[in-house]
């Protein structure tokens, strides 16, 4: 009767081997990382040799290897940690560094490539399809930016710039992209992040090449600039961002900006950049508030529907649980459905909250532990009731309900068993667990009453 949940938290990870299967580590860079990073520079990272302890990863060039080692390793390493727990180092070796000298110029085979700077800079101008208008989903912490995006694209330089500003993984770049795609049907556009735009300004002071570089970025009718906070402190760069700033704005081009803060709070910024960027429409997202968070899950669900042909089995009440506990970043949040769909679907299973916490112990390992006791005492506060009486052999329907509600919470929210819950409430019996669990479950699914106190308490308990 008790099913027992004997779920391994890590589905990507092949037990009886522990060997790391790389797609799907690289597949989670890319969802927690974003895919700007992911692009730029992770996707590079190859899997060169594996070790219990450590691994050893192949990078391109010195420069990458620098590059994620200052920036990302940290974030990296602890990534492998949830997929091999055992890992404790990373050694980078570098793959194709024997085309460049240490000076860092090209050997001549290289320089007969004339295309590569416009290849690459195709590269990194792409477009991604997915990140449209249609699949934004709208709430009142992203509306006005929704809405001052897509006025910029009725109407080109009215709001120039357009600078829409927010923490992360709230929706700046699926906006920027929805720009791109729009504007890209009828101008030329230039979309980049401000990494990458560092990333080939050095690049080309490296190869000498700064005439191609500016002529290129300022040739672009539309410039979308992600993530420009990048620029703070590297005096060189900004320089160089000033001017195309400028020459883009003479030639009433459309610019697109986005920040994780407000142009004034740019520090090591130079203050002639910040009021430049301040000069038009600037705009703010906010964090999702619980609504927008479960209309995103659903449209989410809806589209792995589509997908994948079939009816997918979240409840309800899972969607309000991961709603509720990604409180703002709405990139982890589509991160963990992710998680939790694959899981389901692998295993064919309708999942409890207690599976999901299971599933995502590594993403919410910083989430409080849900125990007996606690419950008990949440649940006799809520109903400002003596916990003595709440435990208590007493039948009256006010010290009942709120023990059945009790018994019920204890039954979804840790991994207890029914016997160990009964015996914690004043030694009852397993049954009257099973019964208590029922009773609760039938009047939530009709009462109103019910069911807001039962979310209400549930998220009592979650964020506490
Ligand atoms: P930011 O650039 O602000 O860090 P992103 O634009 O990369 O955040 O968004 C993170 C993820 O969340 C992306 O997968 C994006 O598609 C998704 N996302 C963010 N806001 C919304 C929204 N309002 N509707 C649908 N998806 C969203
Ligand atoms: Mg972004």
């Amino acid at each position: 009767m008790e099913k027992k949940s004997l779920i391994s938290p890590n589905i990507f990870v092949n037990e009886e081997e522990k060997t790391l299967v790389w797609e799907d580590v690289q597949k989670s860079f890319e969802s927690n990382f974003g895919t700007e990073i992911y692009q730029s520079w992770l996707k590079n990272i190859t899997l060169l040799k594996e070790f219990n302890d450590h691994l050893i990863l192949g990078v391109p060039t010195r420069f990458f290897r620098d590059w994620i080692v200052s920036r990302y390793l940290d974030k990296i390493l602890s990534q492998l940690k949830s997929f091999k727990n055992s890992i404790n180092r990373v050694e980078f070796k570098i793959t194709e560094d024997h085309k460049i000298n240490s000076i860092g110029s090209l050997k001549s085979e290289d320089l007969n490539k004339v295309t590569e700077i416009s290849d690459s800079i195709l590269n990194y101008n792409r477009l991604n399809v997915n990140l449209n208008f249609e699949n934004f989903v709208a709430g009142s912490s992203n509306e006005i930016a929704l809405s001052s995006s897509k006025k910029v694209c009725e109407q080109i330089a009215r709001y120039n710039p357009l600078y829409i500003y927010g923490g992360v993984g709230l929706g700046k770049t699926h906006l920027l992209n929805a720009i791109g795609l729009e504007l890209e049907k009828k101008t030329n556009v230039m979309f980049i992040s401000a990494e990458r735009f560092m990333y080939h300004f050095i690049k080309s002071i490296k190869k000498n090449d700064m005439v191609n570089f500016k002529d290129f970025f300022r040739k672009s009718s539309v410039f979308i600039i992600d993530d420009i906070q990048f620029i703070r402190g590297k005096e060189g760069l900004q320089e160089e961002f000033f001017h195309t700033f400028n020459s883009l704005m003479d030639k009433s081009a459309q610019i697109i900006i986005s920040a994780d803060r407000a142009p004034m709070k740019l520090d090591r910024v130079q203050e002639r950049i910040k009021s430049r960027l301040s000069g038009g429409l600037v705009v703010d997202i906010d964090v999702p508030d619980f609504e927008l968070k479960t209309k995103i899950i659903r449209k989410r669900l809806e589209d792995i529907q589509q997908q994948f042909k079939e009816k997918s089995d979240i409840s309800e009440e899972v969607v309000n649980f991961l709603a509720n506990e990604c409180k703002t970043n709405i990139r982890e949040l589509i991160g963990v459905l992710n998680r939790v769909v694959t899981f389901s679907r692998i295993h064919k299973k309708v999942l409890t909250i207690s599976d999901c916490k299971n599933i995502l112990k590594d993403v919410f390992n910083q989430a409080k532990v849900i125990t007996v006791d606690r419950i008990q005492n949440t649940v006799s506060n809520f109903f400002s009731i003596p916990l003595a009486e709440m435990l208590s052999q007493r039948r009256s329907r006010p010290l009942a309900r709120p023990r059945q509600i009790a018994m019920f919470l204890a039954k979804k929210m840790t991994t207890r068993s029914l016997p160990e819950i009964g015996r914690r409430f004043a030694n009852r019996d397993h049954t009257t667990v099973i019964h208590a669990v029922k009773t609760i479950t039938r009047i939530s699914e009709k009462d109103d009453e019910m069911k807001k106190n039962i979310n209400h308490l549930k998220s009592l308990l979650l964020e506490e």
